[in-house]
């Protein structure tokens, strides 16, 4: 029953975080759940928003899954890239 769940991975430049439009409480982080959404079983119901977009409407719930998604996947995926201000240690 409780199959791992898969994801298409999405690689967006600004909107990094993937909110279920159908029941709006599903998201994350640089990812879409597939083949549906896990919760409403939607279909392409994923789309693409900031983070300050979600602040800005999303509930209580879905904005504190949103910032824990974005810390899962830096924790799992140490910067790379984007680390432009931490350079000097020399
Ligand atoms: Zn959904």
């Amino acid at each position: 029953m409780t199959s791992t769940q898969s994801f298409w991975p999405v690689s967006h430049r600004d909107d990094d975080f993937w909110v279920c439009m159908s029941c709006l409480g599903e998201v994350y982080y640089r990812k879409v759940p597939m083949p549906e959404c896990p919760s409403c079983h939607g279909v392409s119901t994923y789309e693409g928003f900031t983070l300050e977009a979600i602040r800005d409407w999303g509930t209580e719930d879905l904005i504190a899954k949103a910032v824990a998604a974005q810390q899962a996947a830096a924790v799992a995926q140490p910067a790379v890239e984007s680390t432009a201000s931490v350079e000097a240690t020399d």
